[in-house]
């Protein structure tokens, strides 16, 4: 039954069949288009590159949202109802959502983005246990990988239409290539002793190990745990020792926790700035160049570089 809801070109039947209950009209459908739910902006940016046209993209997890904390609120689960298909990124990001998306998984595709990115790519930091660092997009050629899933599933719905996506995807995936190298190059200038990347949470670890810039994080690869004082002094002694100019607090971590490493190597007579907001694992306001995945990127990159170069 729910397979006839979700051809477009069957929408007028669709609307015949409300009345048996086949769908409820949707509040956030406003078209004969295929409706996509994504959970974290970067997805959705992925989604709609590829859709162009022929998707209603809805993001779930806007400016300044924390994923690790996320739970679906009752718009969200109607959006999550009504969807063709369902992005979300895997690797326990949305570590509150789990039972979300299995159920609404048995009536529609869900799909993480993160399932064609090979094992061997994945970080598993010691410090937790067992599971893999889901922050992948801040390696851009890893993020890279993560499109066919998305061309997969919108083919799978959308036949018509299948090889526009994958003509876009591969557009977007020549614009990441261009990106990735870019980044790499401007990280580069940073004089190597001072490529020190401190930041509130351990998101950046595949940002570290591809361009090469040491990496620190107050908290852990989720701000589920609290930074802890053992966190807070090994963070301080790194800054102090290394003479480190500059820590970066994240759009989407209450900045209370990196003015507290501030005020701490102040107390040793030393002085850090904040050397600007990064965003971590969420991107900036739509209508925005940070509201892009490409533009997020761009932008982290140049606050990293302009305040430790
Ligand atoms: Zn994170």
């Amino acid at each position: 039954m729910s397979k006839f809801c979700r051809f477009p070109s069957l929408v007028l039947l669709v609307a015949l069949l409300v009345a048996a209950g086949c769908a409820a009209p949707a509040p956030s459908r406003e078209d004969d288009r295929i409706l996509v739910v994504a959970t974290t902006g970067m997805i959705g940016d992925s989604a709609r590159r590829i859709a162009g046209e022929h998707a209603q993209v809805v993001t779930m997890m806007g400016p300044g949202i924390d994923p690790h904390l996320y739970k679906a609120t009752q718009s969200d689960v109607a959006n999550l109802t009504q969807a063709d298909a369902i992005l979300y990124n895997g690797l326990h990001l949305e570590g509150k959502m789990g039972d979300v998306l299995v159920k609404v998984a048995r009536t529609r595709p869900v799909v993480a983005v993160s399932e064609t990115v090979p094992e061997d790519a994945l970080r598993e930091p010691p410090a937790f246990a067992g599971q893999y660092d889901p922050h992948i997009w801040f390696d851009v050629s890893l993020w890279a990988q993560t499109l066919d899933p998305i061309v997969n599933v919108f083919a799978e719905i959308d036949p018509a239409h299948a090889d526009e996506f994958r003509a876009n995807a591969e557009a977007y995936r020549t614009e990441l290539e261009e990106l990735d190298a870019w980044v790499e190059q401007r990280i580069a200038e940073i004089p190597e002793r001072r490529r020190v990347l401190i930041t509130a949470h351990d998101a950046f670890g595949y940002f570290g190990l591809r361009y090469e810039i040491e990496v620190v994080g107050l908290q852990g690869i989720s701000t589920l745990a609290e930074a802890g004082l053992q966190d807070m002094e090994r963070v301080v002694a790194k800054v102090v020792d290394n003479g480190i100019k500059a820590i970066f607090v994240e759009s989407s971590v209450p900045r209370r926790s990196i003015e507290a490493v501030q005020a701490a190597v102040r107390s040793h007579d030393r002085e850090v700035v904040i050397g600007g907001e990064l965003f971590s694992d969420a991107m900036g306001p739509d209508g925005t160049p940070e509201g892009t995945y490409p533009g997020m990127v761009r932008s982290n990159v140049e606050t990293i570089v302009g305040a430790l170069k």
